[in-house]
């Protein structure tokens, strides 16, 4: 136990997010959503080694304040967030990184 990984903001070195190994096969997120997500033995080796690129391609919902391009996490604030609604239904949401980068950072 006491596997986890946190990750802090490039701009203001506040907590951004992290993910925690909970037991065999799940990890609990923390950052955009705090959830409980199935995780397997490879999520576990990026945990162990910080690796958010890792997690990022592994599940993009592991890492909701990375950003893939600047290979660099932004916290709460600094990250412009978008969601969309698909027929009065939550559907997504979209983040752009203070370098203007956007992507999916739940779904
Ligand atoms: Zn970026
Ligand atoms: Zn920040």
């Amino acid at each position: 136990m006491g596997r986890k990984a946190s990750f802090i903001c490039q701009l203001c070195g506040k907590d951004a997010g992290s993910i925690a190994v909970i037991d065999n096969d799940h990890v609990r997120l923390h950052g955009l959503n705090d959830r409980t997500e199935i995780a397997n033995s490879e999520a576990f080796k990026a945990i162990d080694n910080s690796d958010a690129r890792a997690l990022y391609h592994l599940n993009e919902e592991y890492v909701s304040f990375y950003c893939p391009r600047c290979d660099c996490f932004y916290c709460n604030e600094h990250w412009k967030k978008r969601v969309l609604f698909d027929d009065g239904f939550y559907d997504a949401t979209y983040g752009e990184c203070p370098a203007g980068h956007e992507r999916r950072m739940d779904d």
